[in-house]
């Protein structure tokens, strides 16, 4: 009875804790199994970002409820982000759950299952459920471990830091992953030492505000913030070929990281930087440290680093207050950065937030029609952008088999998706693709030539 399967919701942070979670499991003999169907143990890895990702975990943990009172072996957990926001609360609604553990006490959920399996097996009646949504101290240096699959793995993400100390009044985070604590630098260097040795060539470093990596506990003033210093450190690594991270904050984005574009080559050409809203009056009821011509501003000095960055942006529509002339500031912020990519949120009450009790909350039908708005611009700039890389040379990354099985599938220093034809051998390397057809999120070619030239077009806007 050491079957887990372990639905995760919500984040690449989320997926990350999965990931660990896992790993650790595994080394202490559970068996991590891919349908829930076959499962004796089921974790939800759940999270709260929004009151609908909530409502989707209840809904989920609801209906497996049933299937737990059916059998007494069955083990039912919740994991992450709605227990540490919920915790023992939760059994009002889900009685029957044995297990709820917040986002401290991941590396503690193998002696929490062995615990539970021991009693059961020994007859011994478990009258409570386990409920362990404590802080911990040195917890963000548990979500360390990878799994290794059959196939080879080209890309990895690396857990560099948890929590947040922003305060966004929108947002529930700091709830629900405590304060900004970093992991320490040579941790996760090895660990990406160990991710090359393995083949793995794309690491992307996560974290809740990853700019702001080691601000409360490394040594600072040199020139370059830690966070900049620890990209040295992983771009120094054989076997690295490119780096990512997320998510950033506009904050942490000075002189120091525009420059790190300039002098490490593995960073590719894209940007994540969450702008939220295009109104200075909005971002300031958000707490979000910065007007719309600083965003502006960093946009411009990435692109005098980089003349291809490509960007993508969160982006919160029908916040509090939010006025005609607001939604306005950001569709025309939209169209001046033109990004690659948005996540378009209509914004949705967190109790416990500042905004949760803001005056002037914008009705539904408002929310909807300026998110349909905003999406309708991001999709045709999108579609632009992809249709304007046709007929160029570009590197990719290749990951792997496509969903078909039938082509391959990389990204390019861009991050966007290329599908073409190749031998699977090629998995993990780098190879140039002519491109020939786009769509709005996913580009087609085939195989250049070696040595073939390698474009990539400038940015076509000026700001
Ligand atoms: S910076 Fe990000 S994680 Fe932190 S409070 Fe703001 S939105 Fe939430």
């Amino acid at each position: 009875m050491n079957r887990v399967h372990i639905k995760t919701y919500g984040c690449q942070m989320n997926e990350r804790d999965s990931e660990a979670v896992a790993a650790m499991l595994r080394a202490r003999g559970y068996r991590i199994v891919a349908s829930e169907d076959d499962c004796d143990i089921l974790l939800l890895n759940t999270c709260s970002v929004r009151d609908a990702a909530e409502q989707k975990a209840i809904g989920k943990a609801a209906h497996e409820s049933s299937r737990r009172r059916r059998d007494p072996d069955f083990v039912l957990g919740i994991l992450g982000c709605m227990a540490q926001n919920r915790g023992a609360g939760l059994l009002d609604r889900l009685p029957d759950v044995d297990l709820i553990v917040g986002t401290q006490k991941f590396h503690r959920v193998p002696d929490y299952l062995d615990n539970l399996r021991a009693a059961r097996e020994a007859g011994v009646p478990v009258a409570e459920a386990i409920v362990e949504t404590g802080v911990e101290e040195g917890s963000q240096n548990t979500i360390r471990d990878h799994m290794e699959g059959p196939g080879r793995q080209v890309c990895a993400f690396v857990s560099i830091q948890q929590g947040c100390d922003m305060n966004c009044t929108f947002c529930i985070v700091p709830r629900t992953r405590g304060d900004e604590r970093s992991r320490p630098a040579g941790d996760i260097v090895l660990e990406c030492e160990e991710l090359a040795a393995r083949g793995v060539r794309e690491v992307t470093l996560l974290g809740q505000i990853v700019t702001s990596y080691g601000r409360r506990d490394q040594r600072q003033g040199d020139g370059a913030s830690p966070f900049v210093r620890l990209l040295e450190r992983v771009h120094a690594i054989p076997g690295i070929e490119r780096i990512r991270f997320t998510s950033p904050h506009p904050r942490g984005f000075r002189r120091d990281l525009a420059d790190a574009y300039s002098r490490l080559p593995k960073l590719g050409e894209h940007v994540h930087l969450p702008v939220q809203s295009g109104s200075d009056a909005v971002l300031r009821a958000m707490n979000r440290p910065y007007s719309r011509e600083r965003y502006l501003e960093i946009v411009r000095m990435l692109k005098g680093a980089r003349p291809a960055m490509a960007f993508s942006t969160d982006i919160i529509v029908g916040f509090p207050g939010e006025t005609d002339e607001d939604f306005e500031r950001t569709r025309t912020l939209c169209e001046e950065v033109d990004y690659d990519m948005a996540y378009v949120f209509k914004y949705s009450v967190r109790t416990g937030t500042p905004a949760a009790s803001m005056p002037d909350q914008v009705p539904d039908e408002v929310r909807e029609s300026r998110n349909q708005a905003l999406l309708e611009v991001l999709r045709a700039g999108s579609l632009r952008r992809s249709r304007a890389l046709v007929g160029t040379v570009q590197e990719v990354l290749v990951e792997g088999p496509d969903k078909t099985g039938l082509r391959l599938t990389g990204r390019t220093r861009a991050n966007r998706a290329v599908v073409f034809d190749g031998p699977g051998r090629l998995a993990g390397e780098l190879v140039p693709v002519e491109i020939a057809g786009a769509s709005v999120s996913t580009l087609y070619g085939a195989l250049a030539p070696a040595g073939a030239g390698l474009q990539t077009p400038a940015c076509p806007v000026s700001l």
